[in-house]
């Protein structure tokens, strides 16, 4: 059974009731994390508990929860569905309120929401085709708001065009994927955009980016050109549920070679050997 927990409670999955007033429902008033479960335990649980705190503040919610109980609880839903390797969502809302009004409600039960699917460790790549598109969302994209009308927008347009995932380019600089962070190579130097307001700090960047700078592979965070992405020898889109994917067509053309890059190759190396590491302590 797919164990999910609502506001205090641990349920089947399917029994979970949200109000229409709720301004989750109503105006995308919430956010949420994702977060890869691997041998039980949830990675980079403080990381992913720190950005939440960050999304919450920048739209004056407060934290329902406090460390410890953030940890049980989510810890808790884990074990429910079984431990091992699992990708786990939650979300917060600002709750339910009446009547509908777009200023922030006083006194309101933030509604909380978390769910895990079991997820399987490919041990195939596979390597994704990615689109360009010119990146028209707001600027706070810094906020991991649970409204993603137009990064679902940017989605189905690759989806369309039969690709995996939209790159996308404001006044011709990378900022990011539709649901992933965006590296290129080239000459064996990796470059990837600085955080800023223009895209989510993802988590799996930053585990990207330790794992290189500890190798002693050259990389860069800095801006990024249209130009350097569509010539660059490897492209990489990061998230929680992709790990560090490979991308080798950019809108119907080959990346480099066509085929999974050198330093990519290397590179997942290291994130493959840290699950492996953590799966068995
Ligand atoms: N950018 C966007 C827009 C995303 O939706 C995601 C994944 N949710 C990411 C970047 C990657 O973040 P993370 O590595 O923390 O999953």
């Amino acid at each position: 059974m797919n164990m999910a927990y609502f506001n205090g409670e641990f349920m089947p999955l399917e029994e979970v009731r949200v109000s229409p007033m709720d301004r989750g429902f109503l105006f995308g008033d919430g956010v949420y994390e994702v977060i890869p479960v691997y041998g039980g335990r949830l990675f980079r649980l403080e990381d992913h508990l720190d950005r939440l705190e960050r999304s919450m503040q920048a739209i004056e919610l407060s934290n329902p929860y406090s460390r410890e109980r953030w940890h049980g609880m989510l810890d808790e839903l884990v074990g429910r569905n079984g431990g091992g390797e699992q990708s786990l969502y939650f979300q917060v809302t600002r709750g339910v309120s009446v009547p509908r009004n777009h200023a922030y409600p006083h006194d309101v039960q933030p509604t909380i929401f978390a769910m895990t699917r079991a997820s399987t460790p490919s041990t195939t790549v596979t390597p994704m085709a990615a689109v360009t598109r010119h990146d028209n969302r707001w600027e706070r994209c810094d906020i991991k708001s649970i409204a993603l009308l137009a990064n679902c927008m940017h989605k189905q347009a690759a989806v369309s065009l039969g690709a995996n995932e939209a790159i996308l380019l404001r006044d011709g600089a990378l900022t990011e994927g539709s649901s992933s962070n965006v590296f290129v190579v080239r000459d064996e130097v990796v470059s990837t955009p600085p955080r800023s307001n223009a895209m989510l700090a993802g988590i799996t960047r930053d585990v990207a980016l330790e794992l290189m700078r500890d190798a002693g592979i050259k990389v860069e965070e800095r801006a990024v050109t249209g130009a350097e992405l569509c010539d660059a020898d490897e492209v990489w889109i990061t998230s929680s549920s992709l790990e560090i994917a490979p991308v080798t067509t950019l809108d119907g053309e080959a990346v480099g070679t066509g085929v999974p890059g050198k330093v990519w190759t290397q590179v997942n190396d290291l994130m493959q050997g840290l699950k492996r590491t953590l799966m068995a302590a």
